[in-house]
């Protein structure tokens, strides 16, 4: 019985006040936006009366999504520290437990202590395990505990006297679409905010603040490494960048060197790439099966590039001869891009389907494997992007950058569009390689045979092999 007596109990970590966080919105770098609109609530949290005089109530929640790594919990602890106010964090899967009761008394218990604290900050981190949306698959089980658990947030949200003990609820999650919309609800989290990958200006500031604690030979070579680094991390999320100069001071230590130099932080990227990706220490060699996937996955990027080519961005060469999650081809990217029409983004989702079209293709969809998994996670992105933040398609002319205004059922309609822009990227990327299945079995057997293929051989041999159609297959 003793033993089960703690089952209830909320298993959050606290920090109080008085030891704070310690982190401040000067160690988030990127995004200046995000930062602007969680100041106004931390003066609202730091000035309560001053605003309620004029009317103005602090949000009950924020709620942060985005990627994995892209600093949605330093934020939440940024808020805390800039505030002074005691911190609760807890994870959504903390509430998620078989035992009857329980993850309702666990929310309970939090919430209590939160308000014994009040003003005070509740950080809950994968809010998805507990908040999904009722009523859907129960995957792993539980799923009638997690209902009550989500029912207890609600329930206690909706409880909080506004005027007095003021507990903010700060919410993470990279699964918007899985969420229940009772938990979006005004009221609830009224405020969401998108934290995502950040742009190069972003990935060079994230990179500057995690340099503050480095030795470089001067702040000049310091400027210029780090503008290195940031053109050549297109998709690193801050927590990758971070890792970057870590491992390169790390490497620094190692070779007994006073300074990072260049050779030390290009090494670090690349074991970035590598080690989070494939775990595979350099040097190792490729198995032969996997050598033929990914001769396939860069046939087939470099097909859809010379059908859709981008003159902005053409291609230089490409090989088999590293293993990552995404196509190996490299770009030369041109400087003076003027202006993208719709049917440029269009086809960038086109190209980005390639590799787990050629894939499914040619394996079978029960034979896919990672290294085609980023592929539609970044046709995707693409398709997002164009609905959401340019106006030019059926969804409007709104601008959601970061999906604060959250419109009824925007993600219902979204996904309802993003899925028919899918359908008609994977289509169109399908047919593209039928008509052109020569030119990538071609380029697959360079590919094979030297371990690498440039540019004009690529373009040879698409011109060359262009338009034999495939014999046609009987249903
Ligand atoms: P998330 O909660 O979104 O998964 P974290 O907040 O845990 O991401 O990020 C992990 C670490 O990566 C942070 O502690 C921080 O050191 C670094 N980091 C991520 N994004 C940024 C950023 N925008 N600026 C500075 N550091 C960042």
């Amino acid at each position: 019985r003793r033993a089960l007596g703690s089952l209830g109990k909320s298993r959050a970590k606290f920090i109080s006040a008085e030891e704070s966080t310690g982190i401040t919105f000067d160690d988030f770098a990127g995004q200046e936006y995000i930062k602007r609109e969680l100041q106004e609530i931390v003066r609202i949290l730091k000035d309560d009366e001053e605003f309620q005089d004029k009317g103005i109530y602090c949000p009950k929640g924020v709620l942060l999504h985005g990627p994995p790594g892209t600093g949605k919990t330093l934020l939440a602890k940024a808020i805390a520290g800039e505030a002074g106010l005691p911190f609760f964090a807890a994870n959504g899967t903390d509430f998620v437990e078989m035992f009857v009761g329980v993850a309702a008394s666990r929310v309970k218990d939090l919430f209590a202590s939160a308000r014994s604290y009040a003003p005070s900050i509740i950080f809950i981190d994968e809010i998805d395990a507990i908040g999904s949306k009722r009523g859907g698959p129960d995957i792993g089980g539980g799923g009638a505990e997690r209902e009550q658990g989500l029912l207890q947030i609600l329930t206690e949200m909706d409880g909080f006297k506004v005027s007095t003990s003021q507990v903010l609820v700060i919410g993470a999650t990279n699964r918007l679409d899985i969420l229940d919309p009772a938990l979006l609800r005004k009221g609830r989290f009224d405020k969401i905010i998108r934290v995502g990958l950040p742009s190069k200006d972003g990935r060079l500031a994230i990179l500057k603040v995690h340099a503050r604690n480095k030795y470089f030979r001067s702040e000049e070579e310091k400027d210029v490494l780090l503008q290195e680094i940031a053109e050549l991390t297109e998709d690193f999320t801050g927590a990758e960048l971070q890792n970057i100069l870590n491992e390169a001071g790390i490497l620094t230590a190692r070779k007994d060197l006073d300074f990072i130099g260049r050779d030390e932080l290009l090494e670090a990227l690349k074991r970035q790439k590598g080690t989070f990706e494939t775990g595979q220490e350099d040097n190792t060699e490729i198995p032969e099966d996997l050598k033929l996937r990914l001769a396939y996955r860069e046939a087939a990027v470099a097909v859809l590039a010379c059908y859709f080519p981008n003159p902005y961005r053409p291609f230089t060469q490409t090989d088999i001869k590293s293993i990552r999650s995404q196509p190996n081809m490299c770009y030369n990217d041109i400087p003076g891009k003027v202006f993208a029409r719709k049917s440029d983004y269009v086809n960038s989702i086109v190209r980005a389907c390639a590799p787990r079209v050629i894939e499914e293709e040619m394996f079978g969809v029960d034979n896919l494997c990672w290294i085609s998994s980023k592929a539609t996670l970044e046709a995707s992105r693409l398709a997002e992007f164009l609905i959401l933040q340019t106006g030019m398609t059926a969804f409007g002319k709104a601008f959601y950058r970061n999906q604060s205004d959250l419109v009824p059922n925007l993600a219902a309609k979204l996904e309802a569009l993003r899925d028919e822009y899918m359908r008609y990227a994977v289509d169109k990327c399908s047919s593209v390689l039928r008509e052109y299945h020569l030119a990538a079995e071609t380029i697959t057997d360079v590919l094979l045979e030297k371990g690498e293929i440039g540019a004009e051989e690529i373009w040879d041999i698409y011109k060359t092999t262009a338009r034999i159609p495939q014999p046609a297959v009987s249903p």
